[in-house]
Formats: structure tokens, C-alpha cells, sequence
């Protein structure tokens, strides 16, 4: 297992207080790992600004080949990659193995593809005796600091556009989930020039905190809690660092009387409940119309009821535990306090696990109403609400009524409906009639207290890349 951090060429051990890692389906230490100290966070910056001439003037084509060569050693490490994931997230073998780790493999292949077609407005002549064109050039020095949900899906997320645009990075994983990163790091330390990628391990109140307030670091992308975003602003306002961030959600699920009800029971068991509930685009807020609400109550909880999540043998679950016991204890205080109140009903779930490991019951609760808790705020659970609504345009209102924009979904079968609401959505991404998909060719990112910029697409280039003008006088 591969346990110490890439700071320019050299791979080494951090040397501050050490971090326990565990496994959340047993509760038990993985490994101790010492987080980095501020001098090897400043190393890491340095070796990042050292490598930037020369890796930021390399050409497209040159990058390209360098993100396609990650990308085949992705797969080729396939399954070391997974066995590690599964076991630093707990989650299903067989998902990372066939959904996670090919979708970051091919996210390196797109930004690879995505850097040679990159288009822009025409060179020409704009003011007479001048000829303008626009260049799109690298932004530095990138501070890259992810979460624990996705590890190696986020650093692909992180890395593709920022490499293919020509800037280099220091990546912090979350201190919870770091052993997918520097594995990562290792296999990119034998394909990229010295510098471009620095990985480094440690806690956000100390190590990110010291990234993100670098005055070296040009850009910082996060995605995190909408708290930690705020942070990061604070910290960029003093030097005026470009900011990337994908905050949390709270995903609405509109589901109007015509919509298919076993697909939509299908769909919500798997979208609502996928990785636990532990994302941010996660089907965990239904609104559901008069005639279809009693039957989608009954069914959702029925199909929930019947989720696999705990068994010894890991081929057969469908979903993880929660992360770490912190997590899981949320959890269980969100749905403690929703069975407080006399008009919710906790119809599946709604208990803790018995046994080791980090387990939540998957839960529903029905009967919510907009202004409950269970309905305001991210549980980041295996938790789905479902409200009752008998008016679309109350159903489209309370679903903007929200401090996230990330995503949400309709689901009917009347196409001139599902187009009039998805352009009344204010939400990064609606499905009509699924929720979830994401293709590295289509943009991720949100609106409001979700935050701004975009993942994946040629939108990602464009963020982590800036115009400039150019102009001759002739
Ligand atoms: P978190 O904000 O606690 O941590 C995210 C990362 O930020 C970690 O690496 C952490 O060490 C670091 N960090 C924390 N405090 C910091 C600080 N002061 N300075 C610098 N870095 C700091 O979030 P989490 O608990 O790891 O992840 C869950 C949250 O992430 C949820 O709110 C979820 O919605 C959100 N999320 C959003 C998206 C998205 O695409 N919008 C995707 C996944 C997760």
C-alpha cells in the first residue's frame, strides 16, 4: 500500500500528527498516516511553480499523450485501484470496480481529446490597422483539495482539465480517504515531468488551510461543504485567487401523476441510495402529486426495504456504509429528530445497524413538509423525504426554495411539461424521467450555495484556463 505523498519527484512520509484511516465497513485502522508539515506543503507549492514554464508551454498534443498514458495505467492498475477504494470507502467492489474506476479513466481521455479542440472567436481585424486573436493559456499554480465521497473520481475531475490546460497541481485528498491519491500519485510520478503533480495528505484545518491561504497557489478548486467554501473565498480575497467550487446539494425529485411509477420507484431506489446517499446530486427530496404519492410512499419503501447494504460477502451489496461513525451519527440525528415530529413517518429505516462498521438503515420519510429539516437541509445519507404536492407550480416553487442548485429531476410522461419545469429549475442539471447520469462530455457544477465552475466538458477546460487578447498593430 502506498502511503507516502509525491512532492516534485521525491515520494515521502509526512511528519506531523498522524491520521488514523479506516475501513468503514469494520470500523478498523487501515493504517496511521502523518499529514504533511508546512514545509512540505511549501515544497509541494514550489515544485508546482518550478515545473509550470515547462509544462505550461508544452503543446496540446504533447499533454494529450500524457493524460491518455494516465489514463491506460488507470486501467491497467484496475484493480488495485478498486480493492483500495472499496476498502478506504467501504463501497460495493463490484460498482468501483465497473462504474467508478472506467468513468475516470475516461474523464483523463476526454480532457485528452477535449485540449486539441478547443475553439474560440476568429482572429481578425476588429480596429482598423490591428489584427486581434484570442489565446486561451494556463492560469498557474492549482491548489486541488477533494472530499471523501468520490477519491479517485474527484482527483480525475480535478486533474484532467488542469493538466490539459496547462497548469500544475497540489492535490490534497480528504485526511479520510487519501490511499486511492497516492497510489494515483505514484503511477503519475512515472508519466509526468517532475513537479506537474504534487500530492499531499493532511487534515483541511491545517494542511488545506496552508494551501489554500498560499501565496503562491494562482487558483484553488474545491469540492467540499458549503462552510469549507466559504473559507476558501475568505482566504483567496487576499490575494485575489481564482476559485473553483462544488458545494454541497440537496437534490429536488419532482414526480408528477403521470409519471411511470415502477420505473420512478426503480430509478429513486437506486439514485436516491447510490453510495449511501454520500453525493451531492443524491435523489433525496421528492415532491409527489396527489394520485401517484400514497403508491410511490408504499413502493419507494418497499424496494428500500429490500437494499443490500450489509452483507459478508461484498459482491452482493448495493450500496456502502456511511464514512466514518461521525457521518454516520448525522445521519442518525436527522432522522432522530424528523421521528420527533408527529406528521412524519419513518416508513423504512430510521435505525443504526447492528454490528461493526458505519451502517445507516436505508431510510424514507414520508409526510414532509417544505419547511421540515429532513427536507432543508443535506443529510448525506442513505435518507429520501417524500412531500406531498397538489399544484405543479407550488411543487416547482418549493423546489427552488432551496440553498442548493446543484441538481434535480422530473419525472412524467408529458414531454411539454418536463421541458416547461427543467427551464423553470434553477439547478446546475435536471434529468427528465432519471437522475444521476453523468458523461465527461456534459457539465457538473451548480448554482447558488452549491458554488460555481464547472466539472467535467469543455467547460472545465474553459475554467481552468484563461482568455487573453493579443492584438498587432501592423
Ligand atoms: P469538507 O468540506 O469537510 O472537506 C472537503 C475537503 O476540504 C477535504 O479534503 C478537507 O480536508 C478540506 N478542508 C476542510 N476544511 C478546510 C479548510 N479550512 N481549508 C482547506 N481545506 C479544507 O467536506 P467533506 O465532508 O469531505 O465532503 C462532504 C461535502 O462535500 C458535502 O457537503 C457534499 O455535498 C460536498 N460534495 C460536493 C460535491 C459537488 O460536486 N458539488 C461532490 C462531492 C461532495
Amino acid at each position: 500500500m502506498q502511503t507516502k505523498m509525491l512532492i516534485g519527484a521525491a515520494q515521502e512520509a509526512g511528519t506531523e500528527t498522524e491520521e488514523q484511516v479506516l475501513n468503514p465497513r469494520t470500523g478498523e485502522v487501515i493504517v496511521k498516516m502523518p499529514e504533511a508539515d508546512t514545509d512540505q506543503v511549501n515544497r509541494a507549492v514550489a515544485a508546482a511553480r518550478a515545473a509550470f514554464p515547462g509544462w505550461s508551454r508544452t503543446t496540446p498534443a504533447e499533454r494529450s499523450a500524457k493524460l491518455l498514458a494516465i489514463a491506460d495505467a488507470v486501467e491497467a492498475r484496475l484493480e488495485d485501484f478498486a480493492q483500495l477504494e472499496a476498502l478506504n470507502c467501504g463501497k460495493p467492489i463490484n460498482e468501483v470496480r465497473t462504474e467508478e474506476i472506467p468513468a475516470v479513466a475516461d474523464c483523463f481521455r476526454f480532457f485528452a481529446g477535449a485540449v486539441r479542440n478547443m475553439s474560440g472567436p476568429l482572429a481578425g481585424e476588429y480596429m482598423e490597422g490591428h489584427t486581434s486573436m484570442i489565446r486561451r493559456d494556463a492560469i498557474g499554480v492549482v491548489a486541488s483539495i477533494a472530499p471523501w465521497n468520490y477519491p479517485l473520481m474527484m482527483m480525475g475531475w480535478k486533474l484532467a482539465p488542469a493538466l490539459a490546460g496547462g497548469n500544475t497541481v497540489v492535490m490534497k485528498p480528504s485526511e479520510q480517504t487519501p490511499l486511492t491519491a497516492l497510489l494515483m500519485a505514484e503511477v503519475m510520478a512515472g508519466i509526468l515531468p517532475e513537479g506537474v503533480v504534487n500530492v499531499i495528505v493532511g487534515q483541511g484545518s491545517s494542511v488545506g488551510n496552508t494551501l489554500i491561504n498560499h501565496p503562491d497557489v494562482d487558483m484553488v478548486s474545491i469540492t467540499g461543504d458549503v462552510a469549507t467554501g466559504r473559507k476558501v473565498l475568505q482566504a483567496a480575497s487576499k490575494s485575489v485567487k481564482r476559485t473553483h467550487l462544488e458545494l454541497g446539494g440537496k437534490a429536488p425529485v419532482i414526480v408528477f401523476d403521470d409519471a411511470d411509477l415502477n420505473s420512478t420507484v426503480e430509478g429513486l431506489k437506486a439514485f436516491g441510495y447510490y453510495n449511501a446517499g454520500q453525493d451531492c446530486t443524491a435523489a433525496c427530496r421528492i415532491y409527489a402529486g396527489p394520485k401517484i404519492y400514497d403508491n410511490l410512499v408504499a413502493d419507494l419503501s418497499s424496494a428500500v426495504s429490500s437494499i443490500v447494504y450489509d452483507n459478508a460477502d461484498d459482491t452482493l451489496n448495493e450500496i456502502p456504509p456511511l464514512i466514518s461513525r461521525r457521518q454516520r451519527d448525522r445521519v442518525a440525528s436527522f432522522v432522530q429528530r424528523a421521528s420527533e415530529q408527529k406528521h412524519l413517518e419513518i416508513t423504512t429505516g430510521g435505525s443504526l445497524h447492528d454490528g461493526p462498521g458505519f451502517y445507516y438503515r436505508p431510510t424514507v420519510v414520508a409526510g414532509a413538509q417544505q419547511e421540515d429539516e429532513i427536507v432543508q437541509r443535506e443529510v448525506f445519507g442513505p435518507v429520501v423525504s417524500i412531500t406531498r404536492f397538489d399544484d405543479a407550480d407550488k411543487a416547482v416553487a418549493w423546489a427552488n426554495d432551496s440553498q442548493y442548485g446543484l441538481a434535480s429531476s422530473i419525472w412524467t410522461s408529458n414531454i411539454g411539461r418536463a421541458l416547461d419545469v427543467s427551464a423553470r429549475l434553477q439547478y446546475g442539471c435536471t434529468w427528465v424521467n432519471t437522475h444521476f447520469m453523468l458523461v465527461n462530455e456534459m457539465p457538473h457544477g451548480g448554482l447558488k450555495q452549491s458554488g460555481y465552475g464547472k466539472d467535467m466538458s469543455m467547460y472545465a477546460l474553459e475554467d481552468y484556463t484563461v482568455a487573453r487578447h493579443v492584438m498587432i498593430a501592423h
